[in-house]
């Protein structure tokens, strides 16, 4: 029978061994912020060189970029953000706490911790029958009032200069700025891409469920540029690919499912969207998304157009955004500087843009639930992470069987052989068995053991973490053994 993974199982994993630590903890911890820990970072680095090597490395259509978090004021004027960003809340009357309402519970619904976030987009605010998810009063909420999501700050030290920046709320908006960048200075012709991962901020209205929803998180977004009218077959090819991504590092295909965007849930800018859901263990186990598959057309680049129209007037307003309205879009638009010229074609448009944004805190969180288990050996539980071995943190444990004999300077030899290719981890405390047990929990695919055997025929034990199996290896086989059984 499938065994479900509570989420306190995993919380605990992370704390324990060390992969995800709550922020500031030394002082009382700080809300929704965390820290990844020595297998964490491992881990995390793992979800990202995967999406790099799929999305880029592996293509010969999409190259990559890394920009700042501050941008231009005029970037989050232009993409909608200053104006548009921000959640629906209300504030319950009897105990203050502030909810989204499209996280609000019917009364009738079965009331758990972590509401479904795929309840409808705050459409209809009749908030009567609904239950306060702090204090379970039903009904007792003030209208809702918008709440906005990015974080604000200032730069420059001078009054005179100093003006009011955002953290970027997506990393997307810097592709944007940096298009007509790209199509200078490579030889990239339409269709292409172009992919970033990076840090993005949002004062999110409710946290919790550990790293799924935090107010600092990293995403892996693309924006793949295409003629217009080809843009429906992109779109099919995104869904495809990308859901396809979190198959081959081992998700379980029961616990991931596409969902369409129904009309009224679509973002302002986008003429179709699909979800990426994973079955996460938050509450009532609903599915939540992983990652957002959009098609935002030509918005984008159009807005960012009427940005740079703006520019003089926001100057001439002394900077202040307050002040300003988006300049309207020229006419002759299609040939504006962010437009693109097909020279076999010969013809100049804006072109269409398909846009998978992935979180790589979701999708960690994802790849752990997804790789946790546990199961009996011999009458004790044996704890496990089955990662893909792509994702697994370390790839090889080296072990000398007992601390005499000449075996850890034998296995220390190998070690130092071996970390040159693999991360590898060298242990030779306490008993064989419970060092196997710290790295069966670690998601550590093969553990080596030097014994006595080896110094008689230079062999050594190499151990499966899913099986358990154990197999005699000759040492001066032992990187190809272990290349070809990593796939690396
Ligand atoms: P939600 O509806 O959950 O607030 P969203 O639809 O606003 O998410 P997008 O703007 O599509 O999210 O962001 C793309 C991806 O970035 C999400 O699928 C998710 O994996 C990740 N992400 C967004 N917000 C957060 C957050 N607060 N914490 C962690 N990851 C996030």
């Amino acid at each position: 029978m499938a065994r479900i993974t509570k989420l306190e199982d995993i919380v605990s994993l992370c704390k324990r061994r060390g992969f995800i630590f709550q922020s500031s903890e030394i002082y009382g911890g700080l809300a929704s912020c965390y820290d990844y820990g020595p297998l964490g970072v491992e881990l995390k680095n793992n979800v990202k060189k995967a999406w790099w090597n799929s999305v880029v490395q592996m293509r010969d259509d999409v190259v990559g970029l890394d920009c700042s978090i501050l941008m231009h004021p005029l970037v989050w004027k232009a993409s909608g953000h200053v104006d548009k960003f921000a959640d629906l809340i209300a504030e319950c009357k009897k105990c203050n706490a502030r909810t989204r309402v499209d996280h609000l519970a019917e009364h009738a619904e079965e009331h758990t911790e972590h509401i479904s976030i795929d309840a409808a987009m705050a459409k209809e605010h009749d908030l009567s029958n609904k239950v306060c998810p702090n204090c379970g009063a039903v009904g007792g909420f003030t209208e809702p009032m918008p709440f906005k999501l990015m974080f604000e700050t200032q730069m420059g030290a001078n009054v005179d200069d100093s003006m009011t920046m955002h953290l970027r709320p997506e990393t997307a908006q810097g592709i944007f700025a940096n298009f007509r960048n790209v199509l200078d200075t490579t030889r990239v012709k339409i269709p292409f891409g172009i992919a970033q991962i990076g840090k993005s901020f949002r004062n999110e209205v409710t946290t919790k469920a550990f790293i799924f929803r935090t107010r600092e998180f990293e995403q892996a977004e693309l924006e793949f540029f295409c003629e217009p009218g080809t843009d429906e077959k992109w779109f099919e090819h995104w869904k495809k690919t990308r859901f396809d991504w979190y198959v081959e590092l081992g998700i379980k295909k029961e616990n991931l499912r596409m969902r369409d965007h129904a009309g009224d849930e679509l973002a302002h800018y986008a003429k179709s969207c699909v979800d990426v859901e994973y079955k996460f263990p938050l509450g009532s186990g609903d599915w939540q998304e992983l990652e957002g598959i959009a098609n935002r057309t030509d918005f984008d680049l159009r807005q960012h157009q009427r940005g740079i129209r703006t520019l003089n007037k926001w100057f001439e307003n002394n900077r202040l955004m307050d002040k300003i309205e988006l300049a309207a879009e020229a006419e002759d638009y299609e040939s504006g500087p962010l437009s693109y010229f097909d020279d076999e074609q010969k013809k100049r448009y804006i072109p269409y843009v398909i846009e998978p944004s992935a979180g790589i805190d979701r999708s960690a969180l994802a790849f752990l639930v997804d790789a946790y288990d546990e199961e009996e050996v011999r009458g004790e539980k044996r704890n496990l992470l089955r990662f893909h071995h792509a994702l697994a943190p370390i790839k090889v444990g080296v072990f000398p069987l007992v601390k005499r004999e000449g075996m850890p300077e034998i296995a220390k030899n190998i070690y130092n052989d071996l970390k040159r290719h693999f991360n590898c981890f060298y242990d030779e405390k306490g008993a064989v068995g419970r060092r196997y047990r710290r790295q069966d929990e670690a998601g550590t695919p093969f553990c080596i053991t030097v014994d006595g055997q080896t110094k008689e025929d230079n062999t050594v034990t190499v151990r499966d973490r899913d099986s358990m199996e154990q197999v005699r290896v000759a040492t001066d086989q032992l990187r190809s053994h272990l290349q070809e059984r990593l796939d690396m």
